[in-house]
C-alpha cells in the first residue's frame, strides 16, 4: 500500500468540500498555498466564475483534476426532459475536457421531480432504465471525445432523489453490459461513504479492477448522523474502516488520486485554511 503521509500530490480536493467559504478561484489559490495539486470541482463553482479563467488558473498554478462533478440526472417524465438532460451531460463532457479532467463523476438521478421534493413517478425500475438508456446515449458521445464516465452508486438514502445506482455492484453491471471490452470509457467512482456498508464490497472491487476503478473519494460515516446529506465527517471522526478499504482499492493496482470530499454543514462554517490543514493531516494519518 502507498505511504500517503510522504505524497501530498495523491491528495485531490474536492471543491465541494469548501464550497460554502469561498469561490472556486480562491478555492484553488488556497489549496496551491497549502500544497494540493489536485482538484476536482463542481460544475456550478465553475460557472460562477468562468470555464474559460478556471482552465487558465490551473494551468497556470500546475493543478490537475481528479475528476469532474458531476453529469447524470438522466431521468425526467417525457422525451423532451431526457433530451435535455442528454445536451446537459453532453455540455458537461465538454467541460470536463476543457478542464483536462481524467472523467466526469456521474450521480445518475433517480424518481423525476423527486430532489425538489415533488416525485412525478415512484417507478424507480423505470429510472433505473432511463438511467441505463441515458448513460449509452452520453457514452457514445464522450468514446468520441475520449471522456470517461465515472459512475458513481450512491448510499440507498438518497435512492429516491439522487441516484436509482445505489451499490457498486450495481454500477458494475451497468458497465459491463455497456462496455463489455472494458475499454476504459467507462467506470466507476469509488466513494467511502455510499459504500462502506456493503457486504460484497471486497469482491465487487476486486471485479472492478484498476481499468473500472477511475476515483476514489473518502469522507467519514458519523454517529449519529444528523442530515442525510450534509453532515458527512471528516476522515477519522467515524466508522469508516477507511485504510483497510484504501488497501483494497490499491490491490486492484489502483494507482489514483484520494480525493476528500466532504459535505459538511460544521465544517463549511470552519475558516477555509482550517478545513484544509485538517484535510491535509488526515490525509497523512488516517486515508
Ligand atoms: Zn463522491
Amino acid at each position: 500500500m502507498r505511504d500517503l503521509s510522504q505524497h501530498l500530490e495523491l491528495l485531490s480536493l474536492n471543491t465541494a468540500t469548501v464550497r460554502k467559504q469561498a469561490p472556486l478561484d480562491r478555492i484553488i489559490e488556497a489549496a496551491v498555498a497549502r500544497g494540493i495539486r489536485l482538484i476536482d470541482p463542481w460544475r456550478d463553482q465553475v460557472q460562477a466564475i468562468g470555464l474559460d479563467k478556471i482552465a487558465r488558473q490551473l494551468r497556470d498554478a500546475g493543478v490537475r483534476l481528479s475528476g469532474y462533478c458531476r453529469g447524470g440526472f438522466y431521468t425526467a417524465l417525457d422525451a423532451q426532459g431526457r433530451a435535455a438532460a442528454l445536451d446537459d451531460n453532453r455540455r458537461a463532457i465538454d467541460e470536463a475536457k476543457a478542464l483536462g479532467s481524467p472523467c466526469l463523476v456521474l450521480v445518475v438521478g433517480s424518481l423525476p421531480g423527486a430532489l425538489s421534493g415533488k416525485p412525478q413517478s415512484i417507478n424507480i425500475a423505470l429510472a433505473r432504465s432511463q438511467v441505463r438508456d441515458g448513460i449509452a446515449a452520453s457514452l457514445d458521445y464522450a468514446r468520441s471525445v475520449g471522456m470517461p464516465l465515472a459512475i458513481e452508486p450512491l448510499h440507498p438514502m438518497q435512492a429516491a432523489d439522487r441516484a436509482c445506482v445505489n451499490t457498486l455492484e450495481q454500477a458494475l453491471d451497468l458497465c459491463g453490459e455497456l462496455d463489455p471490452g472494458r475499454t476504459g470509457v467507462l467506470g466507476v467512482a469509488l466513494d467511502a461513504y455510499h459504500v462502506w456498508w456493503d457486504p460484497k464490497l471486497a469482491t465487487q472491487i476486486e471485479r472492478a479492477g484498476a481499468e473500472r476503478l477511475l476515483a476514489y473519494h473518502i469522507c467519514d460515516w458519523l454517529l449519529p448522523t444528523r442530515d442525510l446529506l450534509n453532515d458527512r465527517g471528516m476522515p477519522g471522526d467515524g466508522v469508516i474502516e477507511l485504510r483497510k478499504l484504501r488497501g483494497l482499492v490499491e490491490a486492484t493496482g489502483f494507482q489514483g488520486a484520494v480525493e476528500i470530499e466532504i459535505f459538511s454543514d460544521a465544517w463549511w462554517s470552519r475558516p477555509m485554511d482550517e478545513v484544509l490543514q485538517v484535510c491535509i493531516s488526515r490525509f497523512k494519518s488516517v486515508a
